[in-house]
């Protein structure tokens, strides 16, 4: 799946992780915009890791057992300078009239 700057979704490590131990099925990550999560046997699953909005952490924010965990923000901010992330989105952004064009 293309995602960005020429990088494939699955080439980003990004998504969140689920403690079962520590998750208290509150359903609460449930919420989840892009359905990442199904509920199975009372906990939830992580179904659709690569639907999960790269740099979003709001479920784990959120959580009422403090149970979601991600990926080192470093590293996927690494990747982003490596890759030309920013640049490229600022252009696109300008392409799309949302941003000014310099
Ligand atoms: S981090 Fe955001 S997009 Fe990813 S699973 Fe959680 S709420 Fe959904
Ligand atoms: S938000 Fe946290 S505690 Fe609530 S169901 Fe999801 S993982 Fe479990």
């Amino acid at each position: 799946m293309p995602w960005i700057a020429g990088i494939q979704r699955d080439q980003v490590n990004w998504g969140p992780t689920v403690d079962a131990d520590k998750c208290v099925s509150c359903g609460m990550c449930m919420n989840c915009g892009k359905k990442v999560f199904e509920w199975v046997e009372g906990k939830p699953k992580v179904v659709r890791h690569y639907d999960c909005v790269v740099g979003c952490t709001t479920c784990g924010n959120l959580c009422l057992g403090n149970a979601i965990s991600f990926p080192d923000l470093q590293e996927l901010r690494r990747l982003f300078k490596e890759r030309g992330v920013w640049s490229a989105v600022k252009k696109a952004l300008i392409a799309e009239g949302k941003l000014p064009a310099e």
